[in-house]
């Protein structure tokens, strides 16, 4: 199969953002979260990787991503924890439940569970049990490995990154949990403080730069690349695309290229987008992305079939985008082919 779309995806750069965010967690050891397909570039292609490198703690969000990576023979924890339904499935695995609710610690304890780790909620009022759960001994009698907690605005200057960290830090000594870990991508940035026995970043391994502090420390990995289709000369006055939203002031030479918002590539890219050529030409976005299509102004002597690499450099992306750095990685489509070097 020859698809007309691939993803060049740089390992290097994914094991020294890797390396990088471990020496800022200090003392503390730096996992990965490789939930939602390892953020759309491969959960396995990128855990198999970062193992190699030296990482030790992975994280996805349920039992069949877990599935997924039993074959590698990781360190896994689930961060949804356990339904009553993924009760067979968590008894067999290898992976082990972030515990969220007391009914999923009740759960676990009644099956006699073994090693868990456990989310408390410090703040962000997404998951987790509380610390009266804990001061109440609700944990009592668990075998747990991690006691965790998860930050709402460490991409942001906030108060409320100092006041969770600080009744984070409150349940030290609390449970029996063998390491405490609080910080993602921006909370690594945030300091040493906030990095406890254990740091979890996703984002940043993937090239996304959550705090400017990250800025000049982390490399990109992802780049889309598509074929041109079509070249076509757009004389002046005529329109491009859906809803006609780019006109030609001169006549144009375009090109109509293999990738669109079905593989990810979002409508917030129209007429903003870049590509560039092989040759390094600037290859601006013209009118509306459509579904599996996208047009490009041409700029030199470019022609059908011809590969062209999207600029996807994820802070300028997702400003020009109006997506998420996050929804940038994570909606990358199953058509492209995933090029690792
Ligand atoms: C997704 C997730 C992470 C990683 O967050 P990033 O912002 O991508 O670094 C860490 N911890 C939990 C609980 C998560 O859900």
């Amino acid at each position: 199969m020859h698809a007309p779309l691939r993803l060049r995806l740089d390992g290097d750069a994914l094991v020294q953002n890797w390396r990088t965010l471990d020496r800022m967690s200090g003392t503390a050891a730096c996992g990965a979260a490789v939930k939602a397909n390892g953020y759309g570039l491969g959960a396995i292609e990128v855990a198999s990787r970062l193992a190699h490198a030296g990482c030790r703690d992975f994280f996805v969000s349920n039992w069949q991503e877990a599935a997924e990576l039993a074959p590698l023979g990781l360190t896994v924890s689930v961060l949804h924890g356990v339904r009553a339904e993924d009760m067979p499935a968590a008894a067999a695995s290898f992976a082990r439940p972030v515990l969220n609710t007391p009914t999923q610690v009740a759960r676990w304890k009644a099956a006699g569970g073994g090693v868990c780790d456990v989310m408390v909620d410090t703040g962000m009022n997404r998951l987790g049990v509380s610390a009266d759960d804990v001061a109440s001994g609700l944990l009592d009698g668990l075998q747990i490995e991690t006691l965790m907690s998860h930050l709402a605005c460490a991409d942001e200057d906030s108060l409320m990154n100092a006041e969770q960290r600080d009744r984070f830090a409150a349940l030290v000594g609390r449970t029996m949990a063998k390491r405490m870990s609080l910080a993602n991508s921006g909370g690594v940035a945030l300091g040493e403080r906030y990095a406890f026995d254990l740091t979890r970043p996703g984002l940043a391994l993937y090239g996304g730069i959550p705090r400017p502090e990250l800025g000049d420390l982390i490399r990109q990995v992802v780049r889309p690349e598509a074929q041109i289709l079509q070249r076509r000369r757009v004389s002046r006055g005529g329109s491009v695309g859906y809803n006609a939203q780019w006109y030609a002031a001169v006549d144009t030479e375009v090109g109509i290229v293999n990738l669109g918002y079905a593989d990810g590539y979002w409508r917030g890219f129209s007429n903003i987008g870049t590509a560039s050529s092989v040759a390094g030409n600037d290859l601006p976005v013209l009118g509306r992305v459509s579904m599996d299509l996208v047009a490009i102004a041409l700029a030199g002597d470019e022609i059908e079939g011809d590969w062209v690499s999207f600029d996807y450099r994820l802070p300028a992306a997702a400003a020009a985008s109006g997506m998420s750095q996050y929804e940038l990685l994570t909606g990358l489509g199953g058509r492209f082919v995933r090029m690792w070097n």
